[in-house]
């Protein structure tokens, strides 16, 4: 093992049992991400899990993942549901359709729901409001992940009742950002991100590993940067090329790099919750497996219905394309209790999120 590389696992591995863990060097992120023999990525691999288990436990939370409508304004060079897909067949659910399915996800026994789609204002800010108070009713958490909107959006819909909002910074590489992202900057985004935490909304954040043009200085600075926001969860997933856009001939992210990510991200940010995400499982077998034993500690399962599900083509292939909700559930929690964990019962809040409520209860703040 390099010693460059153990001294920063160690700085690493302290930091992160401390009760207030401080923001990595940048340094030392990088050199955890090169870890490249099989020594150096098992010790990651150890380091992750352990700590994992030391801040969130063995539980694994489910977010039941809706995506509702497929229409998107933007044009983002990797996604396949950019305003420029001719090839895709668009559909949007109506409000009292949304709220039909939630209530049917409850009844699965799910405690959270994903709102997801692309960016598509059809859904005003009354609209979303409406939804997400019918779904309140019903007892779920409720996330969103809707893209960016004005600032009073996110407003509205926090008090309506919404709980949490994901918006993967995609890159935090300006110039790539901005050319992946047609009409968009790397700063919008990340203003949306500071809004909704000034909000008080538990934010979820993210990145793509394997983007083309990405350096691993860049994933280094993704991690760091959510690290520094404090983001209550982080989805890191590979790019998956999808044929139907400009992106389509590039090679995919790497599994080992990110699985390394995601171990780095659980040192970096010990009391997020880290997703194994469907794209990690798309692309390698056990992938979500892997990645639940390497710092995860949420899975997404999708239970939109199948006939909307195949053209919510964001890449090809997508896991489980063809598994309905129920069958959906039934399977994840066989793989978490082969895994030795078990799936949690609560919401799931944030950590950092609980201890407000706590400090609420005891009168404080
Ligand atoms: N429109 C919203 C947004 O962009 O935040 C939410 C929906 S968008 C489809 C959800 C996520 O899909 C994005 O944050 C992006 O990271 C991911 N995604 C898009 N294209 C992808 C691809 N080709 N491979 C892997 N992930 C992709
Ligand atoms: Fe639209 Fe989101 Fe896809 Fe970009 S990533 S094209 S904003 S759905």
């Amino acid at each position: 093992m390099r010693p460059s590389f153990k001294k920063a696992l160690q700085r690493a591995a302290i930091n992160a049992r401390k009760l207030r863990p401080t923001v990595l060097y940048k340094e030392d992120i990088l050199s955890l991400l090169t870890a490249s023999d099989g020594k150096e990525m098992e010790a990651l691999f150890n380091e992750a899990d352990e700590v994992r288990a030391f801040w969130v436990g063995d539980e694994v939370h489910l977010r039941a993942l809706l995506e509702f409508s497929n229409y998107c304004i933007r044009d983002c060079l990797y996604c396949g549901l950019r305003a420029s897909n001719v090839a895709l067949k668009r559909y949007r659910m109506a409000p009292e359709k949304i709220v039909e399915l939630a209530r049917k996800i409850k009844s699965m026994d799910f405690n959270t729901i994903v709102l997801q789609s692309g960016e598509d204002f059809a859904y005003d800010r009354d609209t979303v409001s409406w939804i997400i108070r019918e779904i309140k009713k019903m007892g779920l958490a409720i996330t969103l992940s809707l893209g960016e909107r004005e600032f009073e959006d996110y407003r509205a819909w926090k008090e309506a009742g919404a709980h949490r909002y994901l918006l993967k910074l995609e890159t935090s590489d300006t110039v790539l950002h901005a050319r992946l992202r047609p009409g968009r900057t790397f700063e919008d985004r990340f203003q949306c991100l500071r809004w909704l935490k000034e909000l008080g909304y538990q934010t979820g954040s993210g990145n793509m590993v394997g983007l083309p043009g990405q350096s691993l200085e860049t994933i280094a600075n993704d991690i760091a940067l959510m690290a520094e926001l404090r983001v209550d969860m982080a989805g890191i997933g590979p790019f998956i090329p999808n044929p139907e856009t400009p992106l389509g001939d590039c090679p995919q992210g790497d599994i080992w790099m990110t699985l390394k990510a995601v171990a780095v991200a659980r040192l970096a940010m010990p009391w997020a919750h880290l997703p194994a995400t469907t794209a990690t499982g798309t692309i390698h077998p056990q992938g979500r497996e892997m990645a639940l034993q390497r710092g995860a500690n949420v899975v997404m399962p999708d239970v939109t219905p199948v006939e909307n599900r195949k053209e919510y083509r964001i890449y090809p292939n997508k896991m489980c394309l063809f598994d309905e909700a129920d069958h959906c559930r039934t399977c994840i929690e066989g793989k978490i209790r082969a895994l030795g964990r078990r799936v949690a019962r609560g919401y799931g809040h944030a950590l950092a999120f609980q201890d407000q409520q706590t400090e609420y209860a005891n009168g404080g703040r």
